[in-house]
């Protein structure tokens, strides 16, 4: 785990939240971008030493809306950077950590992104992330 990359926010409504985070951090978000196969809109806010992504639900089988369902908005998940994911993955499992799904997957802002279940990580949503490395 290389650094917190992000930590992620769920909301009902993205644009009065990036009226609110500009507002409170004092800078507009650099992106927002819907990824289709997590079914989420997201933006983005970079600070100093870390970024912050709201996430609103594209669709009502989207996995933001059936958290704000349960818990109401508010943080997330929390995502550390590292350098090869795959190998990630497979430390962590041998370490005893489950994963949602074990295969990385597109995500926002150019990552391949992987979820440790809450079950196995202090209620707490990990993601594992990684830059995508475009080959010249
Ligand atoms: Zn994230």
């Amino acid at each position: 785990m290389l650094k917190i990359e992000h930590i992620g926010i769920a909301v009902k409504d993205i644009e009065k939240s990036n009226n609110l985070f500009t507002v409170l951090l004092g800078i507009e978000p650099y992106k927002t971008e819907t990824v289709e196969s997590e079914k989420v809109t997201t933006s983005f806010f970079k600070t100093e030493n870390t970024k912050i992504e709201l996430l609103e639900a594209s669709g009502p089988e989207s996995a933001i809306s059936k958290f704000i369902e349960k818990r109401g908005e508010g943080i997330h998940h929390i995502a550390f950077e590292v350098d090869d994911i795959e190998q990630s993955i497979i430390e962590l499992k041998q370490k005893g950590f489950v994963f949602i799904s074990e295969q990385p997957k597109i995500g926002a802002d150019n990552k391949l992104i992987c979820f440790i279940h809450p079950k196995s990580a202090n209620g707490m949503l990990v993601e594992i992330c990684q830059e995508i490395k475009h080959s010249k």
